[in-house]
């Protein structure tokens, strides 16, 4: 397969420069925006003018220019015609499936996503009628045979949030448009690394929250996709994005803009270091999952489907068997060798970890954690880029050994 290059596609659209010639874009913060005829009005409100129709921009609910620059550079990074950012990666979810689910429609869903993306689906969503089903998404079998007639959606993240499972994108992709269903992929884990647009999916959704901003200091999501779903989701009279307003501050997105240009060196380094500390986990034999691995199932799948050059990404789990031997093994790395911070989220230029089971995963029930094979001593950690790497490395091993999981 030839290859996509996502930092390429990202730095060949036009650059936007700062008013008075500034090297940075300016943030345009303004709520609403004037016209110099009256006439001009009706033909905005009726899409003949807009933001792409003679630079005519109306009311930042529905478009921004500092929030659409940074929206084309996400939808050129993810290979996609458009895209809209949002206010959380969960609202960029929501506003998805809302667009594409009435009362009556189905979605077919991997068990091995995110908590709240599994709550959203397990319990708001039914009570507008909508259903999922969830299954194992590597079982094309059980993914097919969940199929209905009333199925809108095929759902899975691109690597499982917290088990690390491979999602089969060509694959699903397939399936999807044989039985003319849309497979919408969640990139939050590994934006660079995969582009599931480039892989088949239709529509890429991701929190921005976490590696894409990369600080930590700002929640934020886009939906990637073709000009035609974006522009559903911004209309007047039925847009999800445009009725339910959860859109992106213009500050937010100058903020996340800047921190681009070092996305794919943060990316790169994010992989060589969890590699490094999923071999050494590996050799000292901790029960380690790294996708980077070829101990992992789907590292074949995985190698076959990445972009060259980012590695396998920055999220590893450790299954430390129990709870209380994994908040041991969580103290000594934070309070006893400073390795990281015990926080939820990931993506941070520090290390973060959580015991999944017990935090960002607590909403899917104990029997379909099990299901979803995760362990209530799983520690998934978001491994840092500071520090020294050798440091690191012995201070993770020392806290292994300490905490009993060697
Ligand atoms: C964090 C996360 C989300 C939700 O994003 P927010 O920005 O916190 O709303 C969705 N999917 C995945 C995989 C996540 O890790």
């Amino acid at each position: 397969m030839t290859q996509f290059n996502p930092e390429q596609a990202l730095w060949r659209i036009r650059r936007e420069f700062g008013e008075h010639g500034g090297v940075s874009p300016s943030i345009s913060r303004s709520s609403t925006f004037t016209v110099l005829d009256p006439g001009i009005m009706p033909d905005i409100f009726k899409g003949v003018r807009g933001p792409e129709k003679g630079g005519y921009f109306l009311y930042s609910r529905h478009f921004n220019p500092t929030v659409d620059t940074l929206a084309r550079e996400l939808a050129a990074m993810e290979n996609t015609e458009a895209a809209i950012c949002t206010s959380s990666g969960m609202s960029a979810i929501a506003c998805t499936i809302l667009q594409l689910c009435r009362a009556g429609d189905h979605v077919v869903a991997s068990s091995s996503i995110y908590g709240g993306t599994h709550a959203l689906f397990e319990h708001l969503l039914p009570e507008m009628g909508i259903k999922t089903t969830f299954v194992d998404i590597s079982d094309h079998v059980a993914v097919q045979a969940a199929i209905t007639s009333a199925t809108k959606v095929i759902f899975t993240e691109s690597v499982g949030n917290p088990t690390l499972q491979v999602s089969d994108i060509p694959t699903l992709a397939k399936l999807a448009h044989d039985h003319e269903k849309l497979l919408v992929v969640d990139n939050t884990f590994t934006p660079m690394i995969l582009t599931p647009s480039f892989l088949g999916a239709d529509i890429i959704i991701s929190s921005l929250t976490k590696f894409v901003n990369g600080a930590s200091d700002v929640i934020a999501g886009v939906i990637c996709s073709s000009k035609e779903f974006v522009h559903q989701l911004t209309n007047l009279h039925t847009g999800r994005i445009m009725l339910l307003g959860p859109t992106m501050d213009a500050r937010t997105a100058f903020d996340i803009q800047q921190r681009l240009p070092h996305l794919s060196l943060r990316m790169k380094e994010h992989s060589v270091r969890a590699k490094a500390v999923a071999d050494l986990l590996f050799q000292i034999k901790a029960k380690i999952i790294y996708p980077g691995l070829s101990s992992h199932p789907q590292h074949e799948l995985m190698k076959s489907l990445i972009n060259e050059g980012y590695g396998f990404g920055g999220i590893i789990a450790i299954d430390c068997i129990t709870q209380e031997r994994a908040e041991t093994f969580m103290s000594l790395l934070q309070n006893k060798e400073r390795f990281g911070l015990i926080a939820v989220s990931l993506g941070y230029f520090d290390t973060l970890m959580s015991c999944s089971g017990a935090s960002t995963a607590s909403e899917i029930a104990i029997e379909d954690q099990k299901t979803m094979g995760l362990s209530p001593g799983l520690v998934r950690l978001s491994i840092g880029i500071t520090g020294s790497l050798p440091e690191r490395l012995e201070q993770i091993e020392r806290a292994a050994k300490e905490a009993g999981l060697v």
